[in-house]
């Protein structure tokens, strides 16, 4: 007897194109979803105001005949006038601490009027609406692995807070706008990734230990290296996404890698990927640094199948690799 077949998992690969417009499309994961999208025969307008983002993203594609382009702070309104949207992805957002630290106001603007104009759009155009939410909303999470029925565990005042909230707010009003205005919805709920295309400067972990080894620095470690990230490379993310978009599921996903790791233990896997020894220095714990981070996916699994994930060794191995390409 054969053994029983998985039946495919529809994706956009395989869907008719579409018109989809990316919000944060110069941004590292944007710019990622826009190539894709491109790749597979679709339409994509990105917009974005290049707070965190980087031009040579728009770059990328501006030759490209099914992209265009509009330069815009989606918190005062999305300038779209084109033919019928597929899809609105929300992916505007300062990401990474030191950014969303540096600009509070806009972050808590660009989660809460931004995912409304982006929702208001979606349903102007009877289009789906795709929300870019965060492991942050479990905040420093008291339960571990995080299941997305773990309600979280976040300081409302503290100096993430401004990000955390904001995402908490705009899963909300997703949710609203799907239970009361029927928006065709989805939610997820990203655990930290990482790949190709992330700023130098951007001060992720990954972005500051790869292209600190690369100038030969120590590794800056913040607190004592014990806390844990589980990382995701972004081929993955993107094809969870590509996925979840054919699947009709409204509540919140987890998109991660459940692969856990403390930062000692990355900078030894990026030692054993570069062949060197790193050089350490150890630095204050920022004010409500998550002390544990992993992502339960049972849930992803069940909707969107199995996935073979990137292992930390082979998607460092290639972020380097880009990394030397464009030394910081
Ligand atoms: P990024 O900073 O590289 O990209 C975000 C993009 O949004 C940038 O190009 C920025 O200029 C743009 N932007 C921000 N505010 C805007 C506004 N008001 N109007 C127009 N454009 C605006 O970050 P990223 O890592 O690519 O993250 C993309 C999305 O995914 C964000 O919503 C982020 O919260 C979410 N996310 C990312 C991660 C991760 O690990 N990378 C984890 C969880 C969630
Ligand atoms: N971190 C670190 N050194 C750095 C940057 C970050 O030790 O140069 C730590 C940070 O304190 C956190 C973890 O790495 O515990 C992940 O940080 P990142 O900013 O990448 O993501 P987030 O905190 O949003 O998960």
């Amino acid at each position: 007897m054969t053994e029983p077949t998985q039946q495919p998992v529809p994706s956009t690969a395989t869907s008719d194109p579409l018109r989809i417009l990316i919000t944060g499309s110069a941004g590292f994961i944007g710019s990622h979803l826009a190539e894709r999208f491109l790749n597979e025969g679709h339409t994509v307008i990105g917009v974005d105001n290049y707070i965190s983002g980087q031009r040579s993203n728009t770059e990328l594609f501006q030759e490209h005949p099914r992209f265009t382009f509009i330069e815009a702070d989606v918190s005062y309104g999305i300038p779209y006038e084109g033919e019928k949207l597929d899809w609105v992805m929300h992916f505007a957002s300062p990401a990474s601490p030191p950014h969303y630290q540096q600009f509070p106001v806009e972050t808590l603007m660009v989660g809460a009027q931004g995912t409304q104009n982006g929702l208001k759009l979606a349903h102007a155009h009877g289009a789906g609406f795709f929300l870019a939410s965060t492991s942050e909303v479990y905040g420093d999470p008291l339960v571990h692995p995080q299941p997305e029925t773990y309600w979280g565990n976040v300081n409302p005042i503290g100096v993430r807070s401004c990000y955390d909230e904001a995402k908490r707010y705009a899963e909300a009003i997703t949710m609203a706008y799907h239970r009361s205005r029927g928006v065709n919805t989805r939610i997820i709920r990203i655990f930290n990734t990482y790949g190709p295309r992330m700023r130098p400067d951007d001060g992720r972990v990954i972005t500051n230990f790869v292209h600190q080894a690369l100038r030969g620095e120590p590794l800056t470690v913040y607190g004592d290296g014990s806390q844990t990230r589980s990382f995701q490379y972004i081929d993955d993310l993107v094809e969870g996404i590509s996925r979840l978009m054919m699947v009709m599921y409204h509540e919140p996903v987890n998109l991660g890698n459940p692969d856990e790791f403390t930062m000692l233990e990355l900078i030894q896997v990026l030692e054993k990927g570069m062949d060197t020894n790193l050089n350490v220095r150890f630095e204050p714990l920022p004010g409500d640094d998550p002390k544990q981070r992993q992502p339960n996916i049972e849930r992803t699994r069940s909707l969107l199948g199995p996935m073979q994930p990137v292992s930390l060794e082979n998607g460092l191995e290639r972020t380097v690799q880009i990394a030397r390409l464009n030394p910081s």
